[in-house]
């Protein structure tokens, strides 16, 4: 059964993509917390952070973010990469994926 996420992947349901590349793809949120608030999801389907297999290097993630950040001029000002994660951490969408937000102010703690 695929996620939501993979079906955008797919292409199956519509999302503004603004990045792709072997590893992610990354798309605007629907419910955009910020000015700039992109979803950077890996291609493979993976759970969530807690489920990433120990073995293997997994700074496409990173890699990708900073590109994006870059592209979306983000880079001097400055930007939060977040990862949810289960219950506390308030995933809704069992599919690893970081939120790229920027183009604010953010405020510390998060909520
Ligand atoms: P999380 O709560 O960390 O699992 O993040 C899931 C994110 O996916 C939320 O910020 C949602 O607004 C976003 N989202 C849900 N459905 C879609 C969709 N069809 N297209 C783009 N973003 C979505």
């Amino acid at each position: 059964m695929s996620t939501l996420f993979t079906k955008i992947i797919n292409r199956d349901i519509p999302a503004d993509i603004v990045y792709e590349d072997a590893h992610v793809v990354a798309f605007k949120d629907i419910e955009p917390q910020a000015p700039v608030h992109i979803l950077i999801v890996p291609r493979e389907e993976t759970e969530g952070l807690a489920s990433l297999p120990d073995e293997g290097d997994h700074t496409y993630i990173l890699n990708a973010a900073k590109k994006i950040a870059f592209e979306f001029g983000l880079d001097k000002s400055g930007y939060r990469l977040v990862f949810n994660q289960g219950e506390h951490g308030q995933q809704t969408v069992p599919h690893l994926h970081a939120h790229l937000l920027g183009g604010r102010q953010m405020s510390w703690p998060p909520g």
